[in-house]
């Protein structure tokens, strides 16, 4: 039999193309991830990334009629306790806490974003899997301009669900080294801005010590100051803290460490007092 374990977070478990079910120590259940980069296609090369051999590029297509017929395997599985009983699910974590719209690379990259939305909301709907669970985007929120996507976060907004936007660095040269992303920070404040108009915006932000961009005091800095102007500019009160969990599959990989709890909470402290609600996992 085939154990869901919360440390095996392979996207084929399932056997399926976009539907990849988690374990979820954390949330206390089985997250359901949807995966429109089948590619291993990202527009950032992040150096923390588990994806393997992350490739530069964008989404393909999505094959709607593939998607809708895995939906409705997948959730026909979980009504009928299948799900649970082949994988071994332990009775405590046999519940459903979100669908979550996270890939092997960047998932606003797809063509038809908003209609993808759709098709996964309304078919969780009819299974009534929601709105009883969270809907969450996760996004490194780098084509929150462009049309296609606005429109996703206007349709994600409809659905009730919500956008955890990364921002991993608070500095142009931070964001080069870490992400490989040019945006400056005005340019990740106009697009957070937009963000969390169209539809419910939390930041999640990955923390550890880099050698080419070491956590020192310089970069915590910038980084309490960068939130600072965040929460004047934008309408955004959730911060979600964390570090590196699992090793990364970049070559960068040997040049990280992941922060120690202490440190965390020493930093969560910090932008606590500017007003934000914070997480640390
Ligand atoms: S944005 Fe996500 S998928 Fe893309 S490189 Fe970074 S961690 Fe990997």
């Amino acid at each position: 039999m085939k154990q869901l374990s919360t440390t095996d977070h392979s996207r084929d478990i399932a056997g399926l193309k976009y539907i990849y079910p988690v374990l979820s120590r954390r949330a206390g259940g089985v997250s359901i991830g949807i995966n429109f980069n089948t590619n291993n296609a990202c527009n950032w090369h992040c150096v923390y990334c588990q994806v393997p051999d992350l490739q530069r590029g964008v989404a393909p297509l999505i094959d709607f009629t593939l998607l809708e017929n895995e939906l409705h395997y997948f959730f026909q599985h979980l009504q009928a306790g299948a799900f649970y009983t082949q994988f071994n699910v332990p009775q405590a974590l046999q519940q459903i806490k979100d669908i979550a719209l996270s890939g092997n690379g960047e998932p606003t990259s797809v063509q038809e974003f908003a209609r993808a939305i759709d098709l996964v909301a309304e078919t969780a709907l009819s299974y009534q899997i929601l709105p009883d669970c969270h809907f969450v985007l996760i996004t490194n929120g780098s084509l929150v301009h462009q049309k296609n996507v606005q429109q996703g976060l206007q349709r994600l907004q409809h659905y009730g669900g919500e956008v955890w936007f990364k921002i991993d660095s608070a500095s142009l040269q931070g964001r080069k080294q870490i992400n490989d992303c040019r945006d400056d920070n005005d340019r990740i404040i106009e697009k957070l801005q937009r963000s969390s108009q169209l539809c419910h915006s939390k930041i999640q932000t990955c923390l550890f010590d880099y050698s080419r961009f070491p956590w020192d005091e310089q970069a915590q800095q910038d980084f309490v100051r960068f939130f600072q102007q965040i929460k004047t500019q934008c309408n955004i009160r959730e911060v979600m803290l964390y570090t590196l969990a699992r090793p990364s599959l970049q070559p960068e990989a040997k040049k990280l460490r992941a922060l120690t709890p202490t440190e965390m909470n020493a930093f969560a402290q910090k932008i606590e007092r500017l007003g934000f609600s914070v997480s640390v996992a």
